[in-house]
């Protein structure tokens, strides 16, 4: 059986140009969609209890956790996460160094400058 070869699909397509049933014609794709848009709730790092064990970078099924030098959790993509809460579950310190808030909320402190990182 040979694999067909599928055409990727650009980032400004427009619906008609998306395949039917939603379905993902080619692996590596997740980058171009942003799935942060619609998230409700989000996380929130907290770096000074964060002891950089990697769960949640492991565990993350968008691959949205920010890492400096490949081994300091820096923040979140937020492009890409939609706020699944796996990373803040997972999170094994106490207390924990990820905390789920309201995403609403959250845009209302950053329009205000109060957001935090
Ligand atoms: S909430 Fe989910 S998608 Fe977002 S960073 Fe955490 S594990 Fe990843
Ligand atoms: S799971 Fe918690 S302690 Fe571990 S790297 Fe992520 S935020 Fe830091």
């Amino acid at each position: 059986m040979s694999a067909k070869k599928e055409r990727p699909i650009s980032k400004t397509a427009g619906w008609r140009e998306l395949p039917s049933g939603g379905m993902i014609p080619a692996g590596g794709t997740a980058e171009a969609f942003k799935t942060g848009d619609w998230r409700t709730i989000r996380p929130v790092h907290h770096r000074e209890h964060c002891i950089d064990c990697m769960q949640c970078w492991a565990y993350c099924p968008d691959m949205a956790i920010l890492l400096e030098d490949g081994v300091r959790v820096i923040g979140m993509d937020f492009d890409h996460c939609k706020g699944c809460g796996i990373c803040a579950n997972v999170c094994p310190t106490k207390p924990k160094s990820i905390d789920m808030v309201s995403e609403i909320e959250a845009q209302r402190k950053d329009a205000e400058g109060e957001g935090e990182e």
